[in-house]
């Protein structure tokens, strides 16, 4: 059991420790002090991803930026950590196929010139993080999709291999059995890595990168490759991006309009939060609400970084050079039932 998934089982079971209890009450609201919704620390860089595998992202990330190496070669380095690791099953290779049994891929990334690259229903390409980089460097597109970015991508001398680990295969064969159509969030089957940089010059960019959610329908693509849903930067304002239910955050255009709530003056935590609570009200008859889950990380231009979900669970890494590199819990609206 992932630490993730025993922090959520802790938590519903109330066993957490005294930290996280002085932190939470089930109605998510954020009581103590142990999560600081958001820190103002003026510190650059600094560095937050979404999920666990965020502390090996930023590890290398930050290597990057210290050794010299562009602010988008270093998030881009950094991504391919959990791109290549067959253990983290919601990114790249090793990642839960769609229910056809094939791994599709999305992933996004974003200068502080505000230009952009995309990739999506990427298969493959063990790095679409990597391919996203080319098609906004040697491209007058934003995205590529399915073949297209298939071709674009051996074209720039990518190599094509199966990205579906044995281990993944089981475990689709064994969804197969029942073939439930039902994505259940926060459980180890979807978990995007978005990370946002504000680099040692003060500028903002970010990226994503996800094999999207486990047994999606083949040909489906979620918020993480669109620009102002997955992931959305304005340099002089602040970034933000998502995780959960893509189609929840596509809908109400999700990162874009944390970016905005910024722009208008709110901190990253009251942006995150208040787009959080709308995507709530939006679909709380909504048929998806059942097994709904987003957050949002966001930073703004002060050096201030926040996270919010919907429900409990979320967490992200944070690096910065007072504290290092560390994972910090997101309060959320509420907890799991
Ligand atoms: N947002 C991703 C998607 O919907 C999955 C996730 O982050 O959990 O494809």
């Amino acid at each position: 059991m992932s630490n993730r998934r025993k922090f959520i089982k802790a938590s519903l079971l109330g066993t957490v420790g005294a930290t996280a209890l002085s932190s939470f009450k089930n109605t998510g609201e954020l009581l103590g002090s142990a999560t600081t919704p958001t820190s103002n620390n003026q510190l650059k860089p600094l560095i937050i991803s979404t999920w666990n595998h965020g502390l090996p992202a930023n590890e290398e990330t930050w290597k990057n930026l210290k050794n010299g190496t562009s602010t988008i070669d270093a998030i881009e380095a950094g991504m391919r950590i959990p791109e290549a690791d067959p253990k983290i099953r919601s990114v790249g290779y090793g990642g839960f196929p769609d229910r056809e049994g094939k791994v599709t891929l999305d992933a996004c990334i974003m200068d502080h010139h505000s230009d952009c690259g995309a990739v999506s229903f990427l298969q493959g390409i063990k790095h679409p993080i990597s391919v996203a980089k080319k098609v906004m460097q040697k491209t007058s597109h934003v995205m590529l999709s399915g073949e297209g970015a298939l071709q674009f991508a051996l074209s720039e001398g990518f190599e094509e291999e199966n990205l579906l680990t044995d281990e993944a295969k089981k475990d689709w064969e064994k969804w197969l059995e029942a073939s439930k159509y039902k994505p259940v969030i926060n459980m180890e089957n979807h978990d995007t890595i978005s990370m946002l940089v504000l680099d040692e010059d003060g500028n903002i960019s970010g990226g994503c990168t996800t094999s999207g959610a486990a047994w999606k329908m083949h040909g489906r693509i979620g918020d993480s490759p669109i620009i102002g849903a997955g992931l959305f930067l304005d340099n002089e304002i602040g970034a933000a991006a998502a995780t959960g239910l893509g189609e929840a955050v596509i809908r109400t255009a999700g990162s874009a309009m944390v970016v905005e709530l910024m722009r208008q003056g709110k901190s990253p935590y009251e942006a995150c939060k208040e787009i959080v609570e709308r995507i709530y009200t939006k679909h709380k008859n909504h048929k998806d609400m059942e097994y709904l889950q987003v957050g949002f990380i966001a930073i703004n231009k002060k050096g201030e970084h926040a996270g919010y979900s919907l429900r409990s669970g979320f967490n992200y890494a944070v690096y910065d050079d007072k504290k290092g590199n560390r994972m910090e819990d997101a309060p959320f609206k509420m907890a799991w039932e």
